[in-house]
């Protein structure tokens, strides 16, 4: 099977595609060779509405199901994604421009994994029991409510599994608005649910803008907003739950340190620096981008990495042999190389890279700095491109110093053979998400988010469960009331 990149309508509310063409248009384009590949129009207030009605009502419905009963459902919502996970890799691609060969493995497949190992844990949630002499309580966990889950446009069809697993799991519904720049596959994962038994209504996915997310944001009627983007997003979305005292994730960016140390395996760490900097063209929150090498394998690491990036095979992204893509699009290219032009600037050294490619497509190349240091403006912002910056230390305790030296805390990451070393720089690292010997592994087993500005609250685990559910106290007096009067 494949997907028509032009869905049925631009939303998916009460458990079918609805539209409404007063809603400002949205143009899904390509980014491999910047055609348009769908038109969609933003949620209306009636649309809004609708979402929040029927989100509301098949809440009441959900909570009251057992957990084993919702877990059945997330897993065969897991198991229908794991059917389908070509085409709907296919459209991850079209939509986003990433290369059909990360696509297969990492998109609607990491969306699986979220929804069968929450749709397990559904059946395992419970409160507990504390006896108080004579008298004792318990306490319920329960679901929050009403949900409004916001994307980012660099994994869409997992974003919207990490939020919505973890959500139903609990009992929880979600309204979901994924990135205008990439609208398509949340729609996908909403037709799999309702497929999968979920009721309908129970996560809504509506298009829009900013101004879609914030009347989102801003309903009375939603109970906790997890965003995925980037900091001055984060920070007003916050800001507007913080009105409603609602609880939020976020998940944010990063300018995430990724140390080398001179005993390291090299092949291994330059793997590592380039899985962290150029997978998914650089488009990754948590890439290692700031490469602190100390200084004696400096040139070791530089001319090996050179060596490695002639493997890179950019082009047609639904080719499998690409393994290099375009960046999203062309705001977020000249956004790119307005970076790499900074960095000139700057004086960093090119070792290679450092143009964008004519064409259609928003193809930058992998772009590598040498002789990078703390001030620079590519060693301090979230450049969100292919675009890695080296920088050279000496001694533990400067890099340890000058990798904490950021506003961001989402990842880190250290490669060296001495693993006491390895343990003790790792927690000396103010980072959410680290590595040792390996980058960005995200499995959902294992907690994901990110400290200081990089966000609030964490992404899948065990750890996601207390960030879509609250704890109920019940104290139970089992003698008499003893009143003063
Ligand atoms: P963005 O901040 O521009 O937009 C994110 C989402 O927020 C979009 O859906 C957008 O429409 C919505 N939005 C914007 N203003 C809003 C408002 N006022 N109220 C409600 N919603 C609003 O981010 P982006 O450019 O789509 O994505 C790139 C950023 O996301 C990078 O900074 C990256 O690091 C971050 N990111 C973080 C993670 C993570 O897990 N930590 C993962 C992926 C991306």
């Amino acid at each position: 099977m494949s997907y028509d990149t032009q869905p049925a309508a631009s939303h998916f509310v009460a458990g079918g595609y609805v539209e409404d063409t007063a809603g400002a248009e949205i143009e899904v384009i390509h980014p491999a060779t910047g055609a348009v590949i769908a038109r969609l129009h933003e949620a209306t207030d009636r649309i809004v509405e609708l979402a929040m009605v029927s989100a509301l009502e098949a809440q009441e419905v959900w909570a009251a199901m057992t957990g084993a009963e919702r877990g059945r459902v997330l897993r065969r919502a897991a198991d229908l994604i794991r059917e389908r996970n070509r085409a709907l890799s296919e459209l991850e691609t079209m939509d986003t421009g990433k290369p059909l060969q990360e696509t297969l493995v990492a998109d609607a497949a990491s969306g699986a994994d979220a929804l069968e190992y929450f749709g397990g844990l559904a059946g395992t949630l419970t409160g507990e029991h504390i006896q108080l002499g004579g008298n004792w309580a318990y306490t319920r966990r329960e679901p929050l409510g009403l949900c409004v889950g916001i994307g980012a446009w660099n994994y869409p069809t997992q974003i919207a599994c990490w939020k919505a697993a973890p959500a139903l799991a609990c009992g929880n519904a979600m309204i979901f608005k994924p990135s205008e720049t990439t609208p398509l596959c949340a729609l996908k994962v909403a037709e799999i649910l309702v497929e999968a038994g979920a009721p309908a209504g129970l996560f809504n996915v509506v298009q829009g803008r900013a101004e879609v997310g914030s009347a989102l944001v801003t309903d009375p009627r939603v109970a906790k907003v997890s965003l995925t983007g980037s900091v001055p997003t984060g920070r007003r979305v916050y800001a507007a739950a913080a009105a409603g005292i609602k609880s939020v994730t976020m998940e944010l960016g990063g300018k995430s340190p990724l140390i080398v140390f001179e005993d390291a395996d090299v092949e291994d760490a330059v793997g590592g620096a380039i899985l962290g900097n150029f997978y998914s063209s650089g488009q990754i929150c948590s890439n290692g981008t700031r490469v602190f090498v100390q200084k004696g394998l400096r040139d070791r690491f530089l001319r090996r990495l050179a060596e490695r990036l002639e493997g890179v095979v950019m082009g047609d992204p639904m080719d499998e042999a690409v393994n290099f893509g375009p960046l999203v699009s062309a705001a977020q290219r000249d956004k790119v190389v307005g970076y790499i032009r900074t960095g000139l600037g700057e004086g960093a050294r090119l070792v290679c890279g450092g143009e964008a490619v004519p064409g259609g497509g928003y193809f930058v190349q992998p772009t590598v700095f040498a002789d990078v240091t703390d001030g620079m403006v590519i060693a301090r912002d979230e450049i969100f491109g292919p675009v890695m910056a080296v920088l050279d230390f000496e001694h533990e305790d400067e890099v340890v110093r000058r990798a904490n030296a950021t506003e961001f805390g989402l990842s880190a990451g250290v490669f060296t053979r001495d693993l006491a070393r390895a343990h003790r720089v790792i927690g000396n690292l103010h980072a959410g998400t680290c590595f040792i010997n390996s980058y960005n592994d995200a499995p959902v087993e294992m907690p994901f988010g990110g400290m200081k500005m990089s966000g609030v609250g964490r992404e899948n685990a065990r750890a996601a469960i207390d960030h879509y559910s609250q704890l109920k106290s019940v104290f139970v007096r089992m003698g008499a009331v003893e009143a003063p009067y």
